[in-house]
């Protein structure tokens, strides 16, 4: 089930949940209190075998992945194995130094934005948090790190939309993704009723549209919400064709989450449908037991999924990700 709509292959890495911030929609429940971290040397060698999979880019993310401390190796690690590579940060802890580590070794950095300072700082629960973000944001620009700005929208914030969009591209971001929020972990304690609902969506479509055109050739727009009316009928692969594909052709992307295991498409994915711990095998080890005995019925999860989904409704304005981990 491939969901990016380009030739990226992406195999999105948790290395940790300790995070110095505990934002309320934080879907990880990431925080200060929490220090377990995936050891380098399960993930080093978990790349080698993302890449032999067919996978060509690492999404590092949290917690906050500049607190992991073994970073800057990881990032090595993509590289030496033909990889790109994404962070996606908080911001608030961007400082020189930090940012100095990262200069050629991430492809592009994502901070996120939660809308204009007051919303920003209510939602990650920190006063001055934005401020810190702001801050950070000038050490990564005067050092030429290419990055984008991704905003979770939630049914109060999804106004001040246009004016994230004005914030990253007057500081020069290349990438806008507008990710709508999600009621999963803290979210269902702090944010009930925060999603944006079809309505919503079905504005922040438009809104989106609009700003491609306003922002061309300048920043790309990305928003993960889909018109129900334009999903195809899921293709199913026969199972001959399944036997020796790459993973990479069946699942993208993959997410190895915080405790080591191993799941197809979003961090919170059923774990009826994951591969494993990396804790406890490799992904070597993983794949072929998991192409051929657990794949089909993946698969076919999300053809249900999908043929749910296609059916006619008045506002078909939906996240994919999140029906799709609904649904199976
Ligand atoms: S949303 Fe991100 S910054 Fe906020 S607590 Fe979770 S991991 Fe940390």
């Amino acid at each position: 089930m491939i969901l990016t709509g380009s030739q990226a292959r992406v195999v999105q890495l948790h290395p940790t949940r300790r995070c110095n911030l505990e934002c309320l929609h934080c879907y990880s429940m990431s925080g200060p209190s929490l220090r377990a971290e995936l050891p380098l040397e399960v993930l080093a060698p978990l790349i080698d075998d993302a890449a032999a999979e067919g996978y060509n880019v690492v999404s590092v993310s949290g917690g906050e992945p500049l607190l992991y401390r073994a970073l800057p190796e990881l990032l090595d690690a993509a590289a030496a194995a033909g990889m790109a590579t994404t962070v996606v940060s908080n911001g608030t802890v961007l400082t020189e130094a930090r940012v100095e580590r990262l200069v050629g070794r991430v492809g592009l950095l994502v901070v996120s934005v939660d809308g204009a300072p007051a919303t920003h700082d209510r939602m990650r629960g920190r006063a001055g948090a934005f401020a810190l973000l702001e801050a950070g944001l000038e050490h990564v620009v005067a050092a030429g790190l290419p990055f984008g700005v991704i905003f979770t929208m939630s049914r109060d914030s999804a106004p001040e939309l246009p004016w994230v969009a004005r914030f990253a591209a007057e500081r020069g971001a290349s990438v806008l993704q507008i990710h709508a929020l999600e009621e999963a972990g803290r979210a269902v304690l702090r944010l009930a009723g925060a999603a944006p609902g079809p309505a919503v969506n079905a504005a922040t479509w438009v809104a989106a549209a609009h700003l491609r055109r306003v922002y061309a050739g300048r920043m790309t727009v990305h928003v993960d919400i889909v018109d129900r009316a334009d999903l195809a009928a899921v293709e199913p692969r026969r199972p001959a064709d399944v036997v020796d594909a790459p993973l990479a052709s069946l699942v993208s992307p993959l997410v190895v989450e915080a405790d080591g295991v191993v799941v197809p498409l979003q961090y919170g994915f059923p774990r009826r449908h994951a591969l494993g711990s990396v804790l406890l095998a490799r992904l070597r080890d993983l794949v072929p037991r998991w192409r051929a005995e657990e794949f089909l019925d993946f698969q076919a999860a999300c053809g249900r999924a999908f043929a749910q989904l296609r059916q006619p409704v008045e506002l078909p304005f939906v996240s994919l990700y999140q029906e799709l981990t609904r649904r199976v």
